[in-house]
């Protein structure tokens, strides 16, 4: 197929999309009709344009979330679960559409996209079987004179926001457990990949969501937009997936109205193969972990740890692997590799990248921006690089392996440990003491062992340290959407 047929068929799915904002069941323009633009980050040209909320519509969405949160709370955990089910079959019947479309909007390659999309559909397969799971309690007080029981209430009208770089399964990892405990919310997607969120947001409202309960504001004056939201006194809860630059903006704001929050920050993992791991699922492990999105993920390996005696033939086969990878366009079904978001992030990496080599880092390959239009930047490999190079402490968020290596387990503990950052850490090793020991020690909220991917719907995901705040997924995923509310009744003995 050439390019100009693919255009066409393209702009035909953009343009399937309603793209103005959810307040209410009602799709409206921004309050002063203004747009903004959404790019094709392989391309680097406009792809279409979305409505660009002002602060009078992010109020007005989230007035619309507190009239609807009464009602909703009431409904049987059944509906909800109904609605959720119909929802996840529904994105499965369009799920090639839907691939593209992220692909469009992020870059990543179809298939890469496919995966995305049965991953964020899961979300709502787990909480529609949560939903009908809420329980409380009943006990006896110690001195036998009271009866206590506990029952589970939605927290309330929710405020979501969600990252670029997993434009559907971010979301879906908050909209499924807030429908699920009964709960209505704003959700505000990233400016660079709302379509999405939007195309998610008809399929909910097909499969049964009442009006109301999810309206969806996008915006490219997010700080302005959601600043009075969280200061408003009327958001119960934010959960929050970016940055912990921004984390740290939206917990002080979140703290002047005492709303709870769930953080699901950076990551800085750290990647260990000790010297009697099995290489093979090592390198295989590293080329999920690093080469996932494109190096774009909270979970890439950052910091690879290779223990001195295996660390010549672990880099060369990752380098002979990551080499071999096809870069190009996402929509092209070969694409192995696809650009990054924007030309910043790009020069971002390319940046990290000088700054390593000049601190002695050797490139075993890759190493350069792919001069065609497009973000796109080769996968890098790189040996001997120094602790104190930028990118050891800050992520580096594209396809670059940084290697560094070790012989002490004590000394690489303590190195993956030396970080602000908690999120993820992975081990390579067939003993299984040392691979207890190590993850035990590891200050991070999850730990691939022998793995090369921890996300699962079914289980916790999250941080430690500056990576976050509570769990998302898992039987704990949905507490974070609920409050825990006190009957207390004295018995009076007659
Ligand atoms: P980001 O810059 O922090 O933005 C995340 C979201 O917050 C976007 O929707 C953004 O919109 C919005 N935002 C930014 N400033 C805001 C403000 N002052 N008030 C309200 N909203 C604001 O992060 P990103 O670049 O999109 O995503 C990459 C980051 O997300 C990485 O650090 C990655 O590790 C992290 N991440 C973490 C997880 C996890 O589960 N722990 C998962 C995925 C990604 P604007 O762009 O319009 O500002």
């Amino acid at each position: 197929m050439t390019i100009a047929v693919h255009q066409d068929h393209f702009q035909t799915l953009v343009s399937s999309i309603n793209r103005q904002l959810l307040i209410d069941g009602r799709w409206t323009a921004a309050a002063d009709g203004a747009t903004m633009s959404v790019d094709n980050p392989a391309t680097g040209r406009e792809l279409t344009e979305v409505a660009d909320a002002t602060v009078a519509d992010g109020r007005r969405a989230l007035e619309a979330a507190v009239r609807a949160q009464p009602a909703w709370a009431k409904t049987s955990p059944r509906k909800r679960s109904e609605i959720l089910t119909r929802a996840y079959h529904i994105i499965h019947s369009r799920l090639d559409e839907l691939a593209l479309l992220m692909t469009l909007e992020m870059g990543k390659p179809l298939d890469e996209a496919r995966g995305e999309v049965r991953y964020a559909a899961e979300f709502l397969r787990w909480f529609a079987e949560e939903a009908v799971r809420i329980d409380g309690g009943f006990a006896t007080t110690p001195d036998g004179d009271s009866r206590a029981i506990v029952v589970a209430a939605p927290v309330g009208p929710c405020l979501l926001i969600t990252p670029w770089n997993f434009p559907l399964a971010m979301g879906t990892r908050k909209m499924a457990p807030a429908i699920a405990a009964g709960c209505t919310m704003v959700l505000k997607p990233a400016p660079q990949t709302p379509l999405s969120s939007l195309a998610l947001a008809e399929i909910l409202s097909e499969a049964g969501l009442p009006d109301g309960v999810l309206n969806v504001i996008t915006t490219s004056r997010a700080g302005e937009v959601i600043e009075p939201l969280l200061r408003s006194g009327d958001v119960r809860k934010l959960s929050f997936t970016g940055s912990t630059a921004v984390g740290k903006i939206l917990l002080e704001q979140a703290g002047s109205s005492v709303i709870r929050n769930s953080m699901e920050l950076g990551g800085n993992a750290p990647f260990i193969v000790f010297d009697d791991a099995d290489l093979d699922i090592a390198v295989e492990c590293a080329m999920q972990a690093k080469m996932r999105n494109m190096g774009e993920a909270c979970t890439a390996g950052n910091r690879f740890y290779i223990h001195e005696n295996v660390v010549e033939e672990f880099s060369t086969r990752l380098a002979e692997r990551m080499g071999a990878l096809r870069v190009a366009p996402g929509w092209d079904e070969e694409s192995q590799v696809g650009p990054l978001i924007d030309a910043q992030s790009r020069d971002k990496v390319d940046r990290l990248v000088r700054d390593a080599v000049s601190r002695g880092a050797t490139v075993v390959g890759g190493g350069h921006p792919v001069p065609e239009e497009g973000f796109f930047y080769a996968p890098t490999v790189l040996t001997n690089v120094d602790p104190a190079s930028e990118m050891c402490s800050t992520e580096i968020f594209g396809p670059v392996a940084a290697i560094q290596t070790f012989t002490d387990t004590y000394d690489v503990v303590a190195a993956a440990n030396d970080t602000d950052w908690g999120l993820v850490g992975y081990i390579f090793t067939q003993d299984i003491d040392k691979a207890m020991n190590v993850s035990e020690e590891l200050e991070v909220g999850m730990v691939g062992l022998n793995a090369g991917i921890v996300s699962n719907p079914a289980t916790p995901f999250g941080g430690v340290k500056q990576s976050g705040l509570g769990r998302e997924g898992g039987r704990v995923g949905i507490d974070e959407f609920l409050e825990y509310k006190l009957i207390s009744m004295p018995i009076r003995r007659t």
